[in-house]
């Protein structure tokens, strides 16, 4: 008999083979625009922490307190031995920051999708799903059972022809779509998506996961950003980026709130929020209303390297972004690799993203309210010696 595990270590060669191969690199530092990354200090441009608060004060005090008076686990379900007083506070300021009914958090973003999706549809309804949605929308909409349709990267013309023609034939339909895409900075059409959803009745969900505490006026996202703000829909977002903790979200009306309470498994089914990590977040998300600077020093620095680019790397062709997430398109993987590895030996981290990961070879870069001008600087300067 053969050994009915063998195949794994063939399938990873296959993966060396490719070049598809990934490890952990270690980070020895507090996060921030600076970090230790595996010995070397580098300055972080792959970051997610966009305002800086990972590393905040108020953040680790309000985690440690809550460490004190409720200890490091949550010890069971929110159903059941879980809940806090912490959790309900934290559902309300985001609710709040939303301007929607009422919030409830998950153990992780990921979680918040495969919950909400898997609750509000079934094999009887049809998911329409934007290309370059994010891992946990696309998982969700498999796990739900649903059919699955998907269109062209933000192509709102294809959306509503696959609507045409298959919406009469499922009972209930969802749109789900990044508000921000994750790999390449560009912002779903909201607007057009809402008519379209209106139109056709349909449910839409949006994953706000890169745009919470980054777009819109008050740092409540793209819904805000494109002044949609009470429209019916399903927000959902995350913990761990810009408010630098951990946990997801989903946001919207009473009713759907109660409805995933009781329906999604993600959230039925698994130990709570810790109490360091739901005070973390709610202290994040009072900084983010209270604090609208953090948000204005993260787009000047958008704004400066963009202008940066412009005067200096007139050659170099950034993706169409409108967000703090800016990625330089490259020929080809082997560029992408070098120019990564040589920002790398210049003490930069700026990763390279490939195929299959993306459609074209590029530099990500993401900025945060800590950088200073002169980290900045030293990017353009590197990527100008480059000559890419
Ligand atoms: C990061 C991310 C998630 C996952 O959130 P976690 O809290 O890290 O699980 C979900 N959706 C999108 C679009 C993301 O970028």
């Amino acid at each position: 008999m053969s050994n009915p595990y063998a195949w794994i270590e063939a399938s990873l060669e296959t993966i060396h083979r490719a070049d598809w191969y990934r490890s952990v690199q270690t980070i020895n530092s507090l996060p921030g625009a600076i970090v230790l990354l595996s010995g070397q200090k580098v300055i972080n441009f792959a970051s997610n922490d966009y305002l800086g608060l990972a590393a905040d004060e108020s953040l680790k005090k309000a985690a440690i307190q809550a460490i004190q008076e409720f200890g490091t686990g949550s010890t069971g379900s929110r159903l059941l031995t879980g809940h806090r007083e912490l959790h309900r506070e934290l559902e309300q300021a985001i609710a709040s920051t939303k301007q929607t009914e009422d919030a409830v958090v998950f153990s992780s973003g990921y979680l918040a999708n495969l919950g909400a999706i898997t609750a509000l549809v079934g094999k009887r309804d049809l998911i329409l799903s934007d290309q370059y949605n994010h891992s946990s929308l696309k998982n969700g909409a498999v796990l739900s059972g649903a059919t699955i349709a998907e269109y062209p990267h933000c192509d709102i013309n294809e959306l509503t022809a696959k609507l045409q023609q298959q919406r009469q034939n499922h009972r209930r339909c969802l749109i789900i779509t990044d508000s921000v895409f994750s790999m390449d900075g560009d912002l779903c059409p909201l607007p057009e998506l809402l008519n379209l959803a209106e139109e056709f009745s349909c449910m839409l969900l949006i994953d706000e996961a890169h745009a919470t505490g980054v777009m819109g006026k008050t740092g409540a996202g793209c819904v805000e950003h494109f002044d949609c703000t009470g429209r019916e829909l399903i927000q959902i977002g995350t913990l761990s980026k810009a408010l630098g903790s951990l946990g997801g979200y989903v946001a919207g009306s009473h009713t759907l709130i109660d409805f995933l309470r009781n329906r999604a498994p993600s959230w039925i089914y698994t130990t709570a929020l810790s109490p360091a990590d739901t005070a973390a977040a709610l202290a994040a998300v009072k900084i983010v209303q209270q604090q609208p600077e953090r948000r204005k020093q993260l787009w000047d620095n958008v704004d400066y390297l963009k202008q940066l680019i412009t005067e200096n790397l007139p050659g170099l062709k950034i993706l169409p972004s409108q967000s703090p997430i800016l990625c330089f398109q490259l020929p080809d993987a082997a560029t992408a690799l070098k120019a990564g590895k040589h920002l790398r030996e210049a003490g930069i981290f700026a990763p390279a993203i490939r195929p299959p990961t993306v459609p074209t070879s590029r530099i990500r870069i993401t900025m945060m309210a800590t950088h200073k001008k002169e980290h900045i600087n030293k990017l353009v300067n590197t990527l100008k010696e480059m000559e890419l």
